[in-house]
């Protein structure tokens, strides 16, 4: 993980989050209060915004922290705080001069570990930690120095953990207020969490 992979890991998660914003806003519809596709889209523009204005720090650190700090900002809501202090820690956990495939395995856990600190879900409460535990878990049985194999895997991984949501029922965030009628819908959170890893693996392609 270098300034590239991580800028064009944004760049990719932005274009996702427009490519999927109605989608994602159908899905919280059913279960939420129908923002969570606008929400995400609208922090991860200024997220590009910024990276598009050519004063970039070098080290993939600064540009996750920085990045969190704008999603938590622009973000808003529960996915705001989630997601952008999953990337401030990552990018908190990042060495100055970029990782190896070992040390950002180590910045993804240092992700969830922020989102579970924060929001206090296990993983079967049908949140974004149901794709994301599952991603972690592919990303460090592959890894062995493939960057590329490990983040294939985990997006796969982060797919299959958005479809297991829709069984469950939500005992974390909006969707729990509904009881049993949240069962039968993908929480939009574990959805936008696989757009979260599809995108890493589009950058590291
Ligand atoms: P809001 O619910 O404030 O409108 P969003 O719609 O942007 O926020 O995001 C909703 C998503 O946030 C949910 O689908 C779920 O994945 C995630 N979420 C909500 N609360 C929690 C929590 N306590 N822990 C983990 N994820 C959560
Ligand atoms: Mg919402
Ligand atoms: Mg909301």
């Amino acid at each position: 993980m270098d300034r590239a992979l991580a800028q064009s890991w944004l760049l990719a998660f932005e274009e996702a989050a427009l490519a999927e914003k109605d989608h994602l806003t159908t899905l919280d519809s059913a279960i939420g209060d129908g923002d969570h596709g606008v929400n995400l889209h609208r922090g991860l523009s200024r997220v590009r915004r910024w990276l598009e204005s050519g004063e970039i720090p070098d080290a993939p650190g600064e540009v996750l922290r920085e990045s969190g700090a704008l999603i938590r900002a622009h973000v808003g809501g529960a996915s705001g705080v989630l997601y952008g202090g999953a990337f401030t820690a990552m990018g908190t956990a990042l060495p100055v001069t970029g990782a190896d495939a070992a040390q950002f395995g180590d910045a993804l856990a240092a992700g969830l570990d922020a989102i579970v600190r924060l929001g206090a879900a296990a993983p079967g409460d049908k949140t974004m930690v149901d794709a994301f535990t599952p991603a972690l878990t592919a990303f460090r049985t592959v890894r062995a120095g493939n960057l590329g194999a490990a983040v294939s895997a985990a997006a796969s991984a982060a797919a299959a953990g958005a479809w297991s949501t829709i069984p469950m029922q939500a005992r974390k965030g909006r969707a729990s207020y509904l009881g049993h009628r949240s069962v039968g819908h993908m929480d939009p959170g574990a959805a936008s969490t696989t757009l979260l890893f599809r995108s890493l693996a589009r950058a590291a392609a």
